[in-house]
């Protein structure tokens, strides 16, 4: 008789790549008259991150509006868990998981801390409401401590972890992040940088704009690089070869030495292995 374990076992069928969670596809958009982007597609898995790169006005913060739903674009669709989206308003699309942390946090800075984390009840009711906050409040420990602190007086990586803290309670599918690190001191960005790790851990896509490239880029599976508008690369991180896009494309000279963490916006804090960003090269 064949012991079960001695019959020849079939070849690993291959896992089916996962489903978009978000998918945009061709999308055309600008203000007014001015087209900002062309023809811009990606896909984000669950639990997976895209950095999406560029030099300063190539149409990052454009297209992360666009995907919120805050900038309606000529043509193209925006699809969230496979169900189109491009025509619902902001709210609709909060409702359906989708959390914009916008440059410049998004949060209530006249209410406290405790405020603004009730504010974003996640669903299930009471319970779920407390649950919620306890974990939240041991993925981001800092303001456990702060509850009852009125945000606005807060430091300002403390009020971004926040807005963070809020996106989170609300168990979103897709979060886009629009440089939520700049200008903040090494240690928060620490704390971000794994928040990001945690979010992305438990399923949530990520759109990840942010000047901390090196960092950014440690974290993604892939790299989604705009220039003037449309896709100048599009590829897995590990395939990147790093220090020729941050070169050749964000003017990033990764021997440059390190600018001051308080840099102003516009002149990036650093890249995580030492670099500065500035603008790009003329073509
Ligand atoms: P940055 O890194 O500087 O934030 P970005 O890649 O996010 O750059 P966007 O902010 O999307 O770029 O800007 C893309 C282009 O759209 C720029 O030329 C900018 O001047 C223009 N733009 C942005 N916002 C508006 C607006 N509200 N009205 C008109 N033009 C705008």
């Amino acid at each position: 008789m064949t012991n079960v374990s001695d019959a020849p076992r079939p070849d690993p069928v291959p896992e089916p790549p996962a489903e978009p969670v978000l998918r945009v596809s061709n999308i055309t958009a600008g203000y007014g008259r001015s087209t900002v982007l062309r023809d811009v597609s990606l896909d984000v898995p669950p639990g997976r991150i895209v950095a999406l790169l560029g030099p300063n006005g190539a149409g990052k913060t454009t297209l992360l509006r666009t995907v919120a739903g805050l900038l309606r674009p000529a043509a193209g669709a925006v699809r969230l868990d496979g169900a189109e989206v491009t025509k619902s308003a902001p709210h609709q699309r909060a409702k359906a998981g989708l959390c914009l942390i916008p440059e410049g946090r998004g949060i209530f800075r006249n209410l406290t801390v405790r405020e603004n984390l009730r504010m974003q009840v996640p669903p299930g009711g009471k319970g779920a409401a407390k649950d919620g906050l306890e974990q939240v409040l041991s993925t981001f420990p800092v303001l456990r401590d702060r509850l009852g602190q009125t945000a606005g007086t807060m430091s300002g990586g403390q009020q971004q972890l926040l807005a963070l803290a809020r996106c989170y309670l609300t168990r979103p599918r897709v979060v886009l992040l629009d440089e939520v690190s700049m200008g903040l001191a090494p240690k928060v960005v620490d704390e971000i940088f794994a928040a990001i790790a945690t979010l992305a851990s438990g399923g949530t896509a990520l759109v990840l704009v942010e000047q901390y490239v090196n960092r950014a880029l440690e974290l993604a599976s892939r790299a989604i690089l705009l220039d003037r508008g449309t896709i100048a690369y599009d590829g897995l991180t590990r395939d990147l070869d790093e220090a020729a896009v941050l070169r050749g494309y964000l003017g990033v000279d990764v021997n440059a030495p390190r600018p001051p963490p308080t840099a102003p916006a516009g002149q990036a804090a650093g890249v995580g292995s030492g670099a500065s960003v500035g603008h790009p090269p003329a073509p």
